[in-house]
């Protein structure tokens, strides 16, 4: 069962006056909201497990508003929960009582393109896809594709350091993003990076990439686009187990070849997204593995050829090679709509993210069978194979009384197992409020310590998105914070928040 702070009485009984102190600073009509049925919409993000409604929602329009308002929270103590376009999978823009969420869907706009320099400054608001849409047009694109790419912000994209069937190859957003503006607690407005390749001081940006809105909030983002490679090519390869296809993919990148993507698919996931999408994928296969080749023509036909070489050695009964753009896109479709394959399914799911080293791979997947036995619930398994990052997707029913425990039972043990192999909790969907009770399973209090430590540096109050990440008790001792399991372990009896 998932706690957050107490809300904040003393908050709660000012909300008038808060509510009055917002519209000074947004005059303008929709930019407060306030009524219940207006509020819905926020209760949740991708994470619809929990729920919660703000205290009021907000939707700046400019840099100079989120800092007034930011500044107003810092005065007055008050909580805030940054949001982007709610789909993110850990809970992190899962509201509280007392909190103002500040959503950052009005700043939607592409500020410039330096096709010199090979950038492109944009709006947090704007889509992942939508950075893409602005610069196709001269045979550019932004490399990081997540599958929610169409809806997501690129300021989410940032708070998560998310990822993509192509990040294999061309990184992650960390890799992608060359500068931000970001306004902090106090209202001070900061310019970290910029277009250049490099950067002076302290690497600010690789902290604030990936912060899951705990420092600060992105008001403008500079990320590098790249020339869309001339030719791309994928292929499907089916194995009779996990096991063979987890061989697959170490000896396809122990061969040296860098794949622009590798994707493996189990069985369940396969008929679940068959179903939905008629991606054109073999029914009769354990694994199946999605891998794309891209770069000049001839480089593509070359490596196309011992891919499918190697795949036989480690025993592939199943190829093809998409002969179009067409038919590219369409074994594509199929990965992309996994997760709403099996939403068609199931009537809840759970997508759990840990990575683990590759060569790990077929361990994991077999020990995930038995931990699904052992809880009793589906699980259907769609995940970046080459970068070893997994994305169990658990079956449960939340309308079933003790379904929604036992999901979150069986995916702690699914992460705990991630971890015991030498992997982490989360590839790239970022803590939240999913995986923070397990930051213990990962992180010594030493280590949690510096980490909160630099939290600290930003937001000495802790009022940016207070519940996320970090386990907390409410009596704050050094750091204003306690470690739940170091303490747990001391004092079994006290609860958490
Ligand atoms: C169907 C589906 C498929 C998905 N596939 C992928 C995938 O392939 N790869 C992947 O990495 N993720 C994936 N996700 C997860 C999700 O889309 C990403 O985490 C995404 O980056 C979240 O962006 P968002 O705009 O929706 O952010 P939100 O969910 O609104 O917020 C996410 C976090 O960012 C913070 N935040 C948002 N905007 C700002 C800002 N401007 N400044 C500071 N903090 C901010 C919030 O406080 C929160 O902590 C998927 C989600 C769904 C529903």
């Amino acid at each position: 069962m998932l706690r957050m702070p107490e809300p904040d009485q003393h908050t709660l009984a000012r909300r008038k006056d808060i509510i009055a102190a917002m519209r000074d600073i947004i005059p303008s009509q929709g930019g407060v909201i306030v009524d219940d049925d207006q509020l819905r919409p926020y209760e949740c993000d991708g994470l619809m497990a929990y729920r919660q409604l703000p205290m009021i929602v907000v939707l700046p329009e400019n840099t100079a508003q989120v800092a007034a308002i930011l500044k107003y929270c810092h005065t007055n103590k008050i909580r805030v929960v940054p949001r982007g376009a709610g789909t993110g999978l850990s809970g992190g823009a899962l509201p509280m009582a007392d909190a103002i969420t500040i959503s950052m869907m009005k700043f939607n706009r592409v500020l410039d393109i330096d096709w010199d320099n090979r950038a492109a400054v944009v709006q947090p608001g704007v889509t992942n896809l939508g950075i893409t849409r602005a610069v196709e047009h001269k045979g550019f694109y932004y490399a990081p594709d997540p599958s929610s790419q169409i809806a997501c912000s690129i300021g989410g994209n940032i708070a998560e350091n998310s990822g993509g069937v192509h990040c294999l190859k061309y990184g992650l957003t960390t890799n992608n993003v060359l500068g931000v503006e970001m306004v902090t607690i106090e209202g001070e407005i900061l310019r970290v990076g910029g277009k250049g390749l490099d950067q002076a001081g302290y690497d600010l940006l690789g902290i604030i990439t990936g912060s899951e809105g705990l420092l600060g909030i992105v008001t403008e983002v500079t990320v590098r686009i790249l020339r869309k490679p001339e030719t791309a090519r994928a292929l499907l390869l089916g194995f009779n187990s996990s096991e063979e296809g987890g061989n697959c993919v170490a000896a396809i990148i122990a061969a040296g070849i860098i794949p622009g993507g590798l994707e493996m698919m189990d069985a369940p996931a396969i008929k679940a997204t068959e179903e939905f999408v008629q991606a054109g994928y073999p029914l009769d296969v354990e694994a199946l593995l999605l891998v794309e080749l891209d770069g000049p023509q001839v480089e593509v036909d070359y490596l196309i050829d011992r891919v499918g070489k190697i795949a036989k050695d480690c025993g592939a009964v199943y190829s093809r090679i998409s002969e179009n753009e067409e038919e590219r896109l369409l074994f594509w479709s199929g990965r992309k709509n996994a997760f709403p394959a099996i939403g068609r399914i199931s009537p809840d799911y759970m997508c759990m993210d840990g990575t683990i080293p590759r060569g790990r791979l077929s361990e994991v997947l077999t020990g995930m069978q038995d931990l699904s036995k052992k809880h009793g619930l589906g699980v259907a398994n769609v995940f970046h194979a080459g970068d070893g990052n997994l994305h169990p997707l658990i079956m449960f029913d939340a309308n079933k009384a003790g379904d929604l425990e036992k999901a979150e039972a069986f995916g702690a043990d699914i992460l705990k197992l991630c971890v015991a192999v030498g992997g982490v909790l989360s590839g790239e969907h970022g803590i939240g409020v999913e995986k923070r009770d397990l930051m213990g399973e990962m992180f010594t209090t030493d280590d949690m310590k510096h980490q909160e430590r630099i939290k600290m540096a930003f937001d000495e109050d802790q009022l940016l998105n207070p519940g996320k990440v970090f386990p907390t008790l409410h009596g704050c001792g050094e750091l204003k914070t306690l470690h739940a399991k170091a303490v747990a372990d001391k004092f079994p009896d006290i609860p958490r928040f």
